[in-house]
């Protein structure tokens, strides 16, 4: 971290589909709230979702929640992944599968970011229903480096989901 730095702006995509995903999110949500570096969490609605990827598995539970950090990307990623294991997340078996809890940097304010286990606006954001709906209930106008505003993002891709919970 850098001291005294600035406080920068962070979108959270959460998700889950085992053991009781809408817990499980809301769990997220608060633990969030308790990282060192952060404060001023909002959280969207709770949206149930189609998998992406392998279809035989529980539909997930999204949101998106935004943070004020002073912490950078690769500081944030490690806090996220103690996060998620404190949270009991085992390491899917297969790419896109069934887990109790994800937690993806979507963007760190104006960041443009690339690394080999960080990749900062998340570069599949974009196309994705399941972030790009509760991310526009919380930053509609939120501008993508490379990619665009929320809203008309959210326009290009099909979903008509219903936040539910
Ligand atoms: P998933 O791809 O389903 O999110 P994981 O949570 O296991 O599965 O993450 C896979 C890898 O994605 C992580 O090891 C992480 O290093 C990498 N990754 C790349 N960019 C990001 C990002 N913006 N946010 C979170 N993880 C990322
Ligand atoms: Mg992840």
């Amino acid at each position: 971290m850098a001291a005294g730095g600035t406080w920068t702006p962070v979108y959270i995509g959460i998700g889950s589909n085992l053991d009781d995903p809408a817990r499980q999110v809301r769990l997220a949500v608060v633990s969030l709230g308790t990282l060192k570096e952060c404060h001023s969490l909002c959280v969207s609605p709770l949206y149930s979702t189609r998998p992406v990827g392998p279809q035989n598995q529980p539909d997930f539970v999204n949101a998106v929640a935004g943070v004020l950090t002073r912490l950078e990307p690769p500081e944030l990623l490690s806090a996220l992944r103690a996060l998620e294991k404190a949270q009991g997340k085992q390491t899917p078996a297969e790419r896109f599968g069934p887990r109790r809890i994800d937690l993806d940097i979507l963007v760190h304010g104006q960041a443009v970011f690339t690394s080999e286990t960080l990749v900062v606006p998340h570069p599949r954001l974009h196309e994705r229903a399941f972030v790009l709906y509760p991310l526009a209930d919380v930053a509609p106008d939120l501008w993508i480096a490379g990619r665009g505003r929320v809203s008309a993002l959210k326009a290009t891709v099909s979903g008509d989901l219903v936040s539910v919970l």
